[in-house]
């Protein structure tokens, strides 16, 4: 078997991120690692090797991963040490109180109009309540100076350090080793390291958070489900139905109002002759040569 291709830019980048955590353990003693399973949270897990022993797994479970992500996480505190964090309560009875999560809003279902029902809402705001807020309430409940490492890259347009550090206690400090990482760079590092990923990684790369979301779909994401979770699917399809239907119902609406109070369309003129429209004084004719 042939060694692979030297690659300096990830070498670089990698000695970057190393460089940035050894920068971090020297300044700091409590370092979590934001842990999902995902390609990214394993990339950085790798790189935090060398501090094996002083870095904790937080891993934020809404209760609803799919079984084998579960499984895969958990098998990850066999080496590491890992806490699990999750909801003060289930998140379908959040689901039921404020809205179910939908990619696409008809605002008379949004919570605080309540003018249909029943509740949706945007998909960010179940996230940062079911998965972000067990992870910065423990984190303030820790109440000691920590780090928080969180495998976000800046290419993903996700959260920034700068969101990151608007939500977390004043005791927490925030780091995103992988920033400047590009995906490639990922999968060529996860490769390049033979880290086991997750079993679905071959269909879908993407986050496989809660198997019964029906927001941020992606066919990847559902060809797992078919596979991994057939009644969270099928729970998927026809929530995710309900919603769009929410939207469809309100665009045939303004589609009406907009055809039935449409002007009449211009009456159409016969075009006056060149010569009368011209300005006095301006011959645009053509002169015969
Ligand atoms: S992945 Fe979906 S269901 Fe899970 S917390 Fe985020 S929006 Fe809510």
């Amino acid at each position: 078997m042939t060694a692979p291709a030297p690659n300096p830019r990830l070498a670089d980048l990698t000695a970057t991120a190393r460089a940035t955590l050894s920068d971090i353990y020297s300044r700091h003693e409590h370092v979590f690692l934001g842990f999902s399973g995902g390609k990214d949270s394993l990339a950085l897990l790798h790189v935090c090797e060398p501090w094996r022993d002083r870095v904790t797994l937080l891993w934020s479970n809404t209760g609803y991963m799919a079984a084998h992500m579960a499984a895969f996480v958990r098998g990850h505190g066999e080496r590491w040490r890992l806490v699990e964090v999750s909801p003060e309560r289930d998140m379908l009875d959040d689901w039921s109180e404020h809205g179910t999560p939908v990619d696409v809003v008809a605002i008379g279902h949004l919570e605080g109009l309540d003018w249909n029902s029943p509740r949706v809402r945007p998909w960010p705001l179940c996230c940062r309540q079911n998965r972000m807020a067990p992870l910065v309430a423990y984190l303030a409940r820790f109440e000691r100076p920590c780090v928080l490492l969180n495998g976000q890259r800046q290419s993903d347009k996700g959260t920034t350090p700068e969101r990151m550090a608007e939500i977390m206690s004043s005791n927490v400090t925030t780091a995103m080793p992988l920033w400047a990482w590009s995906t490639s760079d990922v999968l060529t590092y996860l490769a390049a390291h033979a880290i086991p990923l997750p079993p679905h990684h071959g269909v879908f790369q993407g986050s496989m958070e809660c198997a019964v979301c029906p927001a941020d779909l992606k066919p990847g994401r559902l060809r797992v489900l078919d596979r991994f979770e057939p009644h969270a699917a099928a729970f998927v399809r026809s929530t995710a139905r309900i919603s769009l239907g929410f939207v469809a119902a309100r665009t045939r609406e303004i589609e009406a109002v907009l055809a039935e109070t449409a002007p009449p369309p211009p009456e159409l003129r016969p075009c006056r002759p060149m010569s009368s429209a011209s300005p006095a004084g301006t011959d645009h004719r053509r002169h015969s040569t």
